[in-house]
């Protein structure tokens, strides 16, 4: 397996910074580049909620991400394929990830890594058994059974056709015993061999790989799972499993993670994306970051925004919702190009809000991804102009 290439995908390093581990690279795919780092923004069901791919690629999106565990469910890995695979199915012909459905087996049981370092985890999972062979979860649809594999997964993903697939893990809580955690991470590890090998057997090589890092909070584990990862083939990386639970504490873990991993691979940070995390990731050299925050917000009338324009000390939106904005005919952010930006006032959105227009979601989310990727666009071209930290600085942190 050691000579595998991935003859149609490359992933360059352009730049790194001298006062950390930040880097500026470029990965390329059969789908187009993607310059790093990178947000990657998740159509969880094969759309992002409430706007077409056109107005996602005229707000800069480069990059994004659908979930295996959703997509099987409904409308099946089968039907995408003959649809003619994912890009064709949901309009979107830029570079697309999946993950393996494992994450959203565990994460729909547990609660996700967001949920986690807030301390709203949800103990009720839908996990019934975990076996060598794999995991049998109740589907949130309709409550029956259904086996989740290695196989299944690639094969799920490869019918489904992104750019780039994920191995098959556990994505074990925070609160997991070290034995747990070490126990789980051995099995991970061996279903990512399989899931390699399942995917090697039916590889067209339109299609590139990504390995997990798991390991917990404990610095041995996550060492070991590094070592695990980059004797393996894969394209690239994703830090996964449990980030700790707290903002420090994640900081702590990724660059545990982070440390040991071959620095010529992309590597990814599931599930994270506020502001600050993203600056504290890519200090520590993470390249691209994916997480539903900045459009689950936005359904919820919440605006990401410049932090001088912020309206509480630690929450990085403001809540368009709240009366104050009644009477505000300024612009959400008088410097964003965006259309909402452009012609509405926060006192026109807010009146949305209030009366569930649906628009009030469109101009929510096609702000919040402008916002997004104008504000990768400036940590990349902090990177190559070698002003990362006055950049970090600006965001205080
Ligand atoms: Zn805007």
């Amino acid at each position: 397996m050691s000579d595998f290439s991935y003859p149609h995908f490359r992933f360059d390093l352009l730049k790194k910074d001298p006062h950390s581990q930040a880097r500026r690279g470029r990965l390329s795919t059969p789908h187009g580049i993607v310059e790093t780092p990178a947000f990657i923004f998740c159509g969880t069901k094969a759309s992002v909620k409430g706007i077409y791919p056109s107005q996602l690629k005229a707000a800069g999106t480069q990059f994004c991400l659908a979930n295996t565990y959703h997509l099987m469910l409904q409308p099946g890995a089968d039907l995408i394929e003959q649809a003619g695979g994912l890009h064709a199915f949901m309009g979107w012909d830029g570079p697309l990830l999946t993950d393996s459905g494992g994450f959203q087996v565990f994460s729909l049981g547990y609660g996700s890594v967001a949920d986690e370092i807030k301390g709203k985890r949800n103990r009720i999972s839908s996990v019934q058994k975990i076996t060598e062979e794999g995991v049998i979860f109740k589907s949130y649809l309709d409550g029956s059974l259904k086996m989740m594999t290695p196989e299944v997964s690639i094969e799920m993903q490869q019918k489904i056709g992104a750019d780039f697939i994920v191995a098959f893990d556990e994505c074990t809580p925070y609160h997991s015993s070290r034995t747990y955690t070490e126990c789980s991470l051995e099995r991970s590890h061996r279903w990512e061999t399989r899931s390699f090998e399942a995917f090697d057997r039916h590889n067209n090589g339109k299609q590139a790989f990504y390995g997990i890092i798991q390991g917990g909070v404990y610095a041995d584990l996550r060492e070991r799972s590094a070592e695990y990862v980059n004797s393996m083939p894969f394209f690239g990386h994703a830090i996964g499993g449990t980030l700790g639970a707290s903002k420090e504490e994640m900081y702590y873990v990724v660059d545990l993670a982070r440390r040991h991993l071959t620095s010529i691979r992309p590597i990814h940070l599931l599930g994270i994306g506020g502001i600050s995390d993203i600056f504290e990731g890519v200090a520590l050299g993470i390249d691209t970051f994916d997480c539903v925050h900045p459009t689950r917000i936005a359904r919820h009338g919440g605006a990401l925004v410049p932090f001088a324009l912020r309206d509480h000390s630690v929450r990085e939106h403001i809540s368009l919702k709240r009366a104050s904005y009644a009477q505000d005919f300024t612009p959400i952010d008088p410097t964003c190009p965006c259309e909402t930006c452009q012609k509405f006032s926060r006192a026109y959105v807010h009146y949305l809000l209030k009366t569930r227009e649906i628009l009030a979601i469109t101009a929510l989310t096609l702000h919040n991804v402008f916002f997004m990727n104008r504000l990768m666009q400036s940590i990349r071209e902090a990177l190559d102009t070698g002003t990362f930290q006055e950049l970090r600085k600006k965001w205080a942190l």
